[in-house]
């Protein structure tokens, strides 16, 4: 997995693109909380859960199911979030879906078992640039770590940035001549 740190970066970025009135805050921290939620099936080692079973590590909750569950968790607490019920579907569904796409974008561990429950297998992407981050806080703070993080900067929150700045300054551009018109 990339860290807990950079999960949420997609997340940020669309906000950045769309400003608090696309997603307000409530809904920005609904966003970020399923960005992390589907490695809290770390705890399952605690357990005697093994990594390869399906409600291990990069499991059920890396599914495209799970980030369906995920939006309709969202589309139900719409008036908490302060957000349609479609637009925070939407967000829910995005959050899980970036985290699955980031795992499988990492270079070590066990794919994600993205297609359960259909598909019972662990999947990486074709592209698998992001170095895997080490399981336990402990390990962040070794050369490991060190390296982890370096490669995140360069293959999450770099990109996320060129993604979400541009949309950012386009729409404050817009903004300013609506406002000026
Ligand atoms: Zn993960």
């Amino acid at each position: 997995m990339p860290t807990i740190f950079s999960h949420p970066a997609p997340m940020l970025a669309l906000a950045l693109a769309v400003g608090s009135r696309g997603i307000p805050v409530p809904l920005l921290l609904f966003g970020m909380v399923c960005t992390i939620l589907p490695d809290a099936d770390v705890l399952g080692f605690r357990f005697g859960i093994s990594y390869g079973n399906v409600l291990g590590h990069r499991g059920i909750s890396h599914s495209l199911a799970f980030a369906l569950t995920a939006g309709v968790a969202g589309a139900i607490g719409a008036p908490l979030l302060r957000s349609g019920r479609m637009k925070a579907f939407c967000v829910g569904f995005f959050a899980g879906v970036s985290h699955t796409v980031l795992d499988a974008m990492t270079s070590g561990g066990l794919g994600v078992a993205a297609l359960w429950p259909f598909d019972q297998g662990r999947h990486f992407l074709p592209w698998r640039p992001i170095s895997v981050s080490p399981i336990g806080p402990r390990s962040f703070f070794t050369q490991r770590g060190v390296e982890v993080l370096l490669s995140e900067l360069r293959w999450v929150w770099l990109p996320c940035l060129l993604a979400g700045c541009p949309a950012f300054a386009v729409r404050h551009i817009l903004n300013r001549k609506n406002r000026n018109a």
